[in-house]
């Protein structure tokens, strides 16, 4: 078994990896199970900076494989806005509920609704250097929010992959085609290269 610390609290990444990783010989740990407590100040300028943040923060605490994920959405029209963002905006308006329906109605004047989903995660303490690996999901923003699942900005995406908006994806169909899901591919199949796993 490949043990594998997941430096997030979010409660829905952590299931969205148990998920993700459950066919393949991996256990996943979360930092509060190890009685890990680090809230690094993400202030990178870029997904790949504030994600090796995360993971050079919990990595100095164990020797176990850990990785992080740093994730957003892309608003194309809106010069990429909230990007790196994301998680700030939407806890500046008190969650994605508001930050949901500002987002459309930001967009409103444009014709253009295209946005991606990008995600990159860092892997440390396999390697002697920090690997990382990104996934980006293309889609669009609607025009009102659609459905209860997933987190975040789920409901107001239609994946162009999924044919679907991720609020209203099963969690499977999520789980194949999300930014998470591609830069987590990539991470298994380089697991798998390694003879890791
Ligand atoms: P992070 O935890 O710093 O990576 O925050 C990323 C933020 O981007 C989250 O708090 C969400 O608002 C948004 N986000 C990232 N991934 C997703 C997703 O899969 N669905 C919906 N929103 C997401």
């Amino acid at each position: 078994m490949f043990d594998l610390l997941v430096a997030t609290n979010n409660a829905h990444k952590i299931h969205e990896y148990e998920e993700m990783f459950k066919d393949f010989n991996i256990k996943v740990h979360s930092p509060k199970e190890l009685g890990i407590h680090e809230d690094p100040n993400e202030d990178g300028d870029s997904y790949e900076a504030n994600s090796l943040i995360k993971a050079a923060a919990l990595a100095k605490h164990t020797k176990m494989a850990v990785i992080a994920d740093d994730s957003g959405l892309n608003v194309v029209a809106l010069n990429n806005f909230p990007g790196i963002h994301s998680s700030r905006f939407a806890s500046s308006l008190g969650g994605n509920a508001v930050a949901n329906l500002e987002l459309i109605k930001k967009l409103e004047p444009y014709k253009d609704k295209s946005a991606f989903f990008a995600c990159v995660i860092t892997l440390m303490n396999v390697e002697d250097k920090p690997v990382q690996f990104k996934g980006i999901c293309k889609g669009y923003i609607l025009d009102k929010p659609h459905g209860s699942g997933g987190f975040g900005y789920d409901p107001i995406f239609f994946s162009n992959e999924a044919n679907m908006p991720f609020g209203e994806a099963p969690e499977e169909i999520k789980n194949k085609f999300s930014h998470r899901a591609l830069a987590l591919q990539k991470l298994i199949a380089y697991l798998k290269d390694k003879k890791l796993i």
